[in-house]
């Protein structure tokens, strides 16, 4: 069996190492490119969303390598995830390609289900053989996300433009390369110790706590995938932001798979920070970014920048609400609605413009906190 999977940022790191342990010779696309979104717009309809799009891409990219087995994950809810596999399968029959998919639904409490699919993939896999690729690719999710949330925190302080990148991407070669759990933790460890190592924590702007702070939230798969994002979170983090980011590898899976499989919740409450202004779950991650707008608000964040694919319904729901929570929270909101003819200088440009703002609103009226504690603040989002 030669198995492939669309890309999601980072993911493929995660998933090569628990299906080559799991016995299975491993297809990884080739990076997301213009090629792969130019394959992916000839053959999916017109409005269907940029994911779609993008994996139909890199799957047939896959297939062109040698792939004969597809794994994708389904959804449940009202949004289109849930359809994606089967839509991808057809698309990707009448693009002539021979293959077997395989889609692995969210458990919902009931383990039996993906327990079942797994066997059926893997009949002579053991039991200590599929934990011990689970943990291993387990070790990969949790080092890449405490990699990437650093690289997030220390871009506004490199010394050196782009250095703290650079360092970023020789660590998740290092993670990927480590064949076992404790290779893992030290190709981690040196990569954290080395993106420590060009910050300037003598820079005046940190020093003096005037760094400005912005999360990053919105639809989970242009949120991790910087092709679909323009790496908004670098380009964030070169302008001087320390970035925050919720959506990870690990959130997602502690939540819709290892909880959902538990049928637990976790400490994770979105529904009661959203409630107010979004009393139901909308698919997706609708909901997941009004509750993070929220929570950044009270934490004093300067700003949220929602993105979402032109046309994600969950999206489009979060964002009617988000001016709302902008205005009770004192937390500045952008939109970033991109699509395959979003071009790469008006992202920077809507960029600098919401940095350039929120750096004037700080100047005039201080940061969030005072701002708050002040009778006029609010006026100046009214
Ligand atoms: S969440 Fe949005 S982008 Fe993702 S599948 Fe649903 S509609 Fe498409």
């Amino acid at each position: 069996m030669r198995l492939t999977f669309p890309h999601m940022g980072t993911l493929f790191i995660p998933l090569k190492a628990l299906f080559t342990g799991l016995g299975c010779d491993v297809v990884v696309p080739p990076p997301t490119s213009k090629r792969t979104l130019e394959i992916g717009v000839k053959h999916c309809p017109e409005f269907a969303c940029l994911p779609l799009k993008i994996s139909v891409g890199n799957l047939s990219e896959a297939l062109d390598l040698g792939a004969d087995t597809v794994i994708m994950a389904g959804g449940v809810g009202p949004c289109r995830f849930g359809f994606y596999g089967e839509l991808q399968k057809e698309i990707l029959l009448d693009m002539g390609y021979d293959f077997r998919m395989v889609v692995i639904d969210p458990p919902q409490g009931r383990a039996r289900h993906i327990l079942e699919s797994f066997k059926s993939l893997f009949p002579a896999v053991t039991l200590s053989q599929a934990l011990h690729a689970a943990r291993l690719a387990w070790s990969k999710i949790v080092a890449i996300d405490r990699l990437e949330s650093l690289a997030n925190r220390s871009r506004a302080l490199e010394r050196e433009r782009g250095a703290v990148s650079a360092a970023l991407g020789r660590a998740l070669e290092a993670v990927d390369a480590a064949e076992t759990v404790e290779g893992v933790w030290q190709a981690c460890e040196d990569g954290l110790a080395a993106i420590d190592s060009l910050v300037d924590a003598d820079k005046a702007e940190y020093a003096a706590g005037s760094l400005v702070r912005v999360a990053v939230v919105g639809e989970i798969y242009v949120v991790l995938e910087p092709f679909a994002n323009h790496c908004v979170e670098r380009k964030l983090g070169e302008l001087g932001v320390i970035v925050e980011r919720p959506l990870s590898i690990s959130h997602w899976l502690k939540l819709n798979v290892l909880l959902d499989f538990l049928n637990m919740s976790g400490g994770f409450r979105p529904g009661e920070l959203a409630r107010p202004y979004l009393g139901h779950t909308v698919g997706g991650h609708g909901r997941e970014t009004v509750a993070s707008a929220v929570k950044y608000g009270r934490q004093g964040y300067d700003g949220v920048i929602q993105v979402a694919p032109f046309t994600c319904m969950p999206e489009i729901v979060a964002e009617s609400v988000l001016h709302r929570v902008s205005k009770d929270h004192g937390i500045a909101s952008m939109s970033l609605v991109v699509d395959e003819q979003t071009g790469e200088a008006g992202v920077v440009t809507r960029l600098e413009a919401f940095v350039d703002m929120i750096r004037r609103r700080r100047l005039a009226y201080g940061a969030v906190s005072q701002r708050l504690t002040a009778k006029n603040a609010m006026c100046y989002y009214d």
